[in-house]
């Protein structure tokens, strides 16, 4: 097997952790996509996930992992939202003390629902890395422990059981599309998928605005990104200079990373309403707004993954209003 810390059987411990505390999302298929590509496509609502997103899978099995003091001292994260949400379920679920640190750029109805969840919410600077600062504190003062949102190999082991119940549910698949940011979802996904499919191409879809793995991988290493105002606000923020994991992970085993304008976001979650009846957030539509596109070559079977489902109401009413989307080749 590949080079890294994150091995197959820490997947399958991490399910038997997770069973009963997150959903078995489902698989459905697509009539209209499978109508642009010319193949099946699945979709993997993983959007239906309790808290919205799949965060809570890697912070569920990262927490379960925590020795009993640090459990006693509590956790903390740094999040544009989907992490933070993750975590405050799981430290919840497992009666442990939560904080969240977050950027002004995240969503109000992101903050709120994870002051909801029981956790303490602070709101510190413009970025993650300033957010950053104020963990580092908490760590060092308080003594709590960090838990990130993608570079950990425990949070990387939670993530991949999607990818686990992918290729249970779909054996034969040839292509699975990811939306990418730091890179724990996709590298989960790929370690589970290229294990039982060694052949499956496994394609991760970010936006164009501060596409931070997509730039490292281009640099050969981590490189800093300008965080920007982005309708795919989960996929915001760099993957860490010191990254340990994801970068490797993705350099070894992602075959393709393709970039998406925002109108073309837009288009996927308006295809998503319209055509799929699915509520998904911006970095949850990447995967159809590229099927859309038809920027996959020959996908083949395809399994689309629809990671979260926390947009702003209002600004998914204002997207709904523009009717479904045209395809670019119209
Ligand atoms: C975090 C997140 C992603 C990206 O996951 P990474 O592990 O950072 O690559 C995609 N979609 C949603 C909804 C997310 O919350």
């Amino acid at each position: 097997m590949m080079d890294s810390s994150v091995q197959l059987q820490d997947v399958y411990r991490a399910r038997q952790r997770l069973a009963g505390q997150v959903r078995r999302t489902p698989l459905v298929s697509s009539e209209s996509l499978a109508a642009v590509t010319g193949s099946p496509v699945h979709l993997k609502l993983e959007h239906l996930q309790v808290t919205g997103s799949f965060k809570v899978r890697g912070a569920t099995n990262a927490l379960a992992n925590l020795a009993d003091a640090a459990k006693q001292r509590g956790v903390v994260g740094v999040s544009t939202g989907n992490h933070g949400r993750g975590l405050a379920y799981a430290a919840a679920q497992a009666g442990v003390r939560a904080v969240i640190c977050m950027s002004k750029l995240v969503p109000k109805n992101k903050v709120e629902a994870i002051r909801a969840l029981g956790a303490d919410v602070r709101i510190i600077g413009q970025s993650q890395d300033e957010a950053q600062v104020e963990v580092d504190r908490l760590v060092t003062e308080e003594g709590l422990t960090m838990l990130p949102p993608f570079d950990h190999a425990d949070v990387i082991a939670g993530q991949a059981t999607l990818g686990l119940e992918l290729v249970e549910d779909l054996p034969d698949l040839d292509t699975v599309l990811v939306p990418l940011s730091g890179g724990g979802l996709i590298s989960g996904v790929a370690l589970a998928v290229k294990t039982a499919c060694p052949r499956a191409r496994v394609v991760g879809l970010t936006m164009r605005r501060g596409a931070a793995m997509y730039e490292s991988i281009k640099a050969g290493h981590p490189v800093p990104v300008e965080e920007a105002e982005s309708l795919a606000d989960s996929l915001g923020g760099g993957i860490g200079m010191e990254n340990r994991y994801t970068f490797a992970m993705v350099r070894s085993l992602v075959d393709d990373i393709q970039l998406l304008d925002e109108d073309r976001i837009a288009a996927g979650i308006r295809h998503a309403y319209f055509e799929e009846r699915q509520v998904v957030e911006g970095a949850a539509a990447v995967g159809i707004a590229a099927l859309l596109d038809d920027m996959v070559p020959q996908p083949g079977i395809t399994a689309v993954i629809l990671s979260g489902a926390n947009i702003d109401t209002t600004a998914h009413a204002r997207l709904m209003a523009d009717g479904p989307p045209n395809r670019r080749s119209d």
